[in-house]
């Protein structure tokens, strides 16, 4: 095989972790990214949690994607003499009778159990957090300052010249340069390209609000109904909304702020000041934690998509797949392979 020089499409999470990864195996590629001020990527909140969704579940494949996640941004915060991910516990506040029946029967699951703790006392100040019908606090949670990773990557490829700006459209010559491969590293908008609108999409936009508020010096995010994830500066950031019909992936609707505020005032019992509000839209592919590969009648273009809302967690060891399926011949799970069945 010619030795590969990759054309990474997409400077989000996806496309960013598939750079290092490229980087850590010494592969030359460049970044093409359209460098838009709001994209999913730098509008998530990024958190990385063991116990996710209204049904209380086990993250998937947690114990494996978990450690390799962390590491992966632990070892980048070093090379580039910054940090952005921080480990922080997630506290779940109860919030119906249900939640509470279901909170039951899965606290005392075996694979549940390193995960949370009940600490002695309340779980929360509760002249500042409403928590009628309590809850627990979970353990190797965290969250990525998405924005600031992607930063900091864009800033340090560009040194290195394998960073651009500007839009592609798959052809493997970029700028006059050659290339074995064009990954396609987009996002949402996937489901609109030819190439790849056979795949069952269904993407959902997410709105997320700034916010100043006192909350008493808490440094957990708190969850009921929605996050709260306090950056350490006197802001909150408050969501995220789910919105599977939406015309306008850029602008948060009026109704989706109004949803958010909602859940807010039920949660926070102090005055808050809504700053600002983003969106973005969160490229999930149905039934699928994630998919990628090469495409079926293309061998020379590539695609890494359908991260969901767990975008942080998963890219860093999908990235790793990616190459070593490129490199190493290594098998792509059948249920994650665009060549698999769909
Ligand atoms: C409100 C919200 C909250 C979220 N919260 C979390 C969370 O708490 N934890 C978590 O893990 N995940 C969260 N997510 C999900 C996470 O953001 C996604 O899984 C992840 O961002 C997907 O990354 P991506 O790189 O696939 O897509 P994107 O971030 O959409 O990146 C695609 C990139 O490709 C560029 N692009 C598109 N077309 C072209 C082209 N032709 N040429 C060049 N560039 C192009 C775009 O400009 C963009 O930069 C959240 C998402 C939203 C919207």
């Amino acid at each position: 095989m010619t030795a590969p020089r990759i054309l990474i499409i997409g400077g989000g999470l996806a496309g960013t972790c598939l750079a290092w990864r490229l980087h850590e195996r010494g592969v030359p590629f460049m970044v093409v990214d359209r460098d838009e001020p709001a994209t999913s990527s730098k509008v998530a909140a990024g958190l990385v949690t063991p116990i996710t969704g209204m049904r209380m579940n086990l993250n998937w494949r947690y114990g494996t994607l978990h450690p390799e996640a962390v590491a992966f941004y632990r070892n980048i915060e070093s090379l580039l003499g910054s940090a952005f991910y921080h480990d922080v516990p997630i506290v779940k506040l109860l919030r119906d009778d249900w939640s509470v029946d279901r909170w039951q029967k899965r606290c005392r699951q075996p694979e549940v159990q390193p995960y949370f703790t009940l600490p002695d006392g309340p779980l929360v100040d509760e002249s500042i957090f409403s928590a009628p019908l309590g809850g627990y606090e979970m353990k190797q949670s965290g969250w990525l300052d998405s924005a600031a990773f992607l930063s900091a990557s864009r800033a340090f490829f560009l040194e290195q010249r394998r960073w651009q700006t500007g839009e592609s459209d798959g052809s493997l010559v970029w700028r006059g340069e050659t290339y074995t491969h064009a990954v396609f590293c987009i996002g949402w908008e996937a489901a609109k390209h030819p190439w790849f609108d056979w795949l069952p999409f269904r993407s959902a936009r997410g709105t997320v609000l700034q916010v100043s508020a006192d909350t008493g010096g808490e440094k957990r995010i708190i969850n009921r109904s929605c996050w709260v994830l306090p950056r350490g500066d006197g802001t909150l950031r408050v969501g995220p909304t789910y919105e599977l019909d939406f015309d306008d992936a850029s602008t948060p609707s009026p109704a989706s702020v109004q949803e958010l505020e909602s859940k807010l005032q039920s949660l926070l019992k102090r005055p808050y000041e809504v700053l600002g509000s983003q969106t973005g839209v969160r490229p999930i592919i149905t039934r699928r934690h994630a998919v990628f590969g090469l495409h079926p009648g293309k061998p020379n273009i590539g695609f890494i998509n359908g991260l969901g809302s767990k975008g942080v967690l998963r890219a860093p060891w999908v990235g790793r797949q990616f190459v070593e399926h490129l490199l190493d011949g290594k098998t792509i799970e059948q249920d994650m392979d665009l060549a698999g069945n769909f």
